[in-house]
């Protein structure tokens, strides 16, 4: 199964993508945090993204899809993977299923006001040195400041300053949202209500993966 994280940056998608790879097993691929490990490695390729990803708008396509494909190709992968970050265009969309066509897909869509969002961002922490996430108001790491993972010290990520949180929002808008119709035609589109929490939101995700998953069992047996 490849299942599709799609919503807003702060919607809680690598949240919830944590939850389903501790309950599934399936590894998340968040191209983000493939991104920001490139431009921290120096890369070539890092180099080029990092312009890009400090004004919000998003990395080339063939840059992330070489990204994608070499993580996909990964062992890990082989049963599935969640998809975080990816696709964020139709372009992006049409490249991975050219990639891994013969995989079951499910796209969910984590829904999220606007404000809420603008709020979340601006009070998201991040470990720069192993990318865990963690919220002042409701994800509190034990010690101010100190990452609980690996005691790094957290740091607000560049792009989530107001300026560039209003530009990241934007570019949703324009080229994500667009997403939801072309995975509504298909029919793999499920949507959930994610400003009600992290647990409801969970449980919500559960409930459609559960019975994905199930269903999906039940096909391999036929
Ligand atoms: P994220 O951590 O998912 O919020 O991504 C941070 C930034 O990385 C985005 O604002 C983009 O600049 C870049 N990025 C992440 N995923 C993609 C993608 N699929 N396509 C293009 N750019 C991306």
């Amino acid at each position: 199964m490849r299942i599709i994280l799609l919503g807003p940056p702060g919607g809680g998608k690598g949240t919830q993508g944590d939850l389903v790879v501790e309950r599934y097993g399936f590894p998340r691929i968040s191209t983000g945090d493939l991104l920001r490990q490139a431009v921290q490695d120096r890369t070539a390729l890092g180099i080029e993204a990092d312009a890009a990803m400090k004004r919000g708008a998003l990395v080339r396509d063939e840059i992330v899809l070489g990204l994608v494909r070499e993580r996909i190709g990964r062992p890990d992968c082989r049963d599935g993977y969640v998809l975080d970050g990816y696709p964020r265009n139709l372009a992006q969309a049409k490249d991975v299923e050219a990639l891994d066509p013969a995989r079951p897909e499910i796209v969910i869509a984590i829904d999220v006001a606007a404000e809420e969002i603008v709020r979340r961002l601006a009070d998201r922490r991040s470990c720069p040195d192993c990318g865990a996430v963690f919220n002042l108001i409701v994800r509190k790491p034990a010690r101010e400041g100190v990452c609980d993972a690996c005691r790094g010290t957290l740091a607000r990520r560049e792009d989530d300053r107001p300026e560039v949180i209003r530009e990241r929002l934007r570019v949703y808008a324009e080229k994500t949202e667009p997403l939801l119709a072309y995975y509504g035609s298909i029919g793999n589109l499920r949507r959930v209500d994610g400003g009600k929490g992290v647990d409801a939101t969970a449980a919500a995700i559960r409930e459609i993966l559960d019975a994905a998953l199930g269903a999906g069992k039940a096909d391999a047996r036929a």
